[in-house]
């Protein structure tokens, strides 16, 4: 599996007129990666990953997977949110399974990916729980476990865990790190936080926020490397 991006345009019309959302973006995230989109807000960032989910369609450009446009609406692009966005009156097992019902994916199939899902996140024993009786961390596990369970080609992730507070951040990013490592799904994951992105990415690319479009590229050495040091940075796309 290769997402590509190529020379991707969102304009919104406004009252004021035509705001650039994303301006000439382009992209590339191979099968197994972790890469991280880092920008101010309002940089584009969270319609960037609308887009690569097909919940919008571009003004111009393309998205493709393995060659094969994915351009617009789709549904194999597991997304989690900042906000959990569980279901409050389904239990934890029934949002981990919610989409494969509507996937119409068996019973006995679903129960089976559940199970297996909600060990992933260690959430076995919280199965018949109701999302307000976990902690906000808990809940956003539930929500990685339902976009897992979809099996999608790559896990998008939009400020995951910007309303978490800071000690439960910390260790959702160790447990997201685990996890990539574990199981090497392919993520892309947008954030405001620097600092978040150089700890979990092994590629970052920074947005610039006038317009929106990608300024700069950086790979890193190793995930889970807090020390920053010799960095490989290259200007990918400068703005215009
Ligand atoms: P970020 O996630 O980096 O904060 P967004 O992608 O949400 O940025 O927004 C980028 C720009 O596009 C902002 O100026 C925002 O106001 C504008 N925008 C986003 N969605 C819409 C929309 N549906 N209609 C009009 N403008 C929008
Ligand atoms: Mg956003």
């Amino acid at each position: 599996m290769n997402l590509s991006v190529h020379s991707l345009y969102k304009h919104f019309k406004t009252k004021q007129g035509t705001l650039v959302a994303l301006q000439n973006i382009n992209l590339k995230i191979e099968q197994g990666e972790f890469v991280c989109a880092v920008g101010a807000s309002g940089s584009g960032k969270s319609t960037l990953l609308r887009l690569i989910a097909g919940l919008d369609t571009p003004t111009s450009g393309e998205i493709t997977v393995n060659g094969v446009s994915v351009t617009g609406p789709g549904a194999d692009r597991g997304m989690v949110f900042q906000k959990y966005t569980l279901y409050p009156w389904m239990s934890v097992a029934q949002n981990v399974g919610f989409g494969l019902k509507l996937q119409g994916v068996p019973t006995t199939k679903r129960r089976e990916q559940i199970a297996y899902y909600l060990d992933i996140v260690g959430l076995t024993q919280f199965a018949h729980a109701l999302p307000k009786e976990l902690s906000g961390g808990m809940q956003q596990r539930v929500a990685i476990a339902r976009a897992l369970a979809s099996q999608p080609r790559i896990l998008l992730m939009d400020e995951p865990f910007g309303a978490l507070d800071a000690q439960t951040k910390e260790k959702m990013q160790q447990f997201l790190l685990e996890l990539w490592q574990r199981t090497g799904t392919t993520i892309l994951m947008i954030t405001h936080d620097v600092e978040e992105a150089l700890f979990l990415s092994q590629r970052l690319y920074v947005m610039s926020s006038r317009p929106g479009t990608i300024k700069t590229e950086v790979n890193m050495d190793l995930p889970g490397d807090r020390t920053y040091h010799s960095k490989k940075h290259s200007i990918f796309q400068d703005r215009k």
